[in-house]
């Protein structure tokens, strides 16, 4: 009976943190792939993408609002 409960609190944290990551995804840019075209900082309406001190892609997470533009629209299919 103890065991059953463990098990069902486990499981419970897991549905829990997995809808949460399913619902709030977070994209970054495989910095390997971008070819630095910046395709992806001229469609981004939120103006959360910009240019590192590598040349390549990055997103600001305080401003993305995980619309998926970018990752559309990246030639390098360099977004995930
Ligand atoms: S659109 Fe893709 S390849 Fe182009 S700068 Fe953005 S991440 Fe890099
Ligand atoms: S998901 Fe949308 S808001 Fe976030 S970086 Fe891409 S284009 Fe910008």
């Amino acid at each position: 009976m103890k065991r059953r409960l463990i098990y069902l609190i486990l499981l419970g944290i897991l549905l829990y943190f997995g809808c949460e990551k399913l619902s709030n995804p977070e994209y970054n840019i495989d910095t390997s792939a971008c070819n630095s075209c910046g395709e992806c900082i001229q469609i981004c309406p939120m103006d959360a993408i910009e240019f590192g001190p590598d040349g390549k892609a990055v997103i600001d997470q305080t401003k993305c609002n995980q619309c998926g533009k970018c990752i559309t629209i990246c030639p390098k299919d360099a977004i995930h």
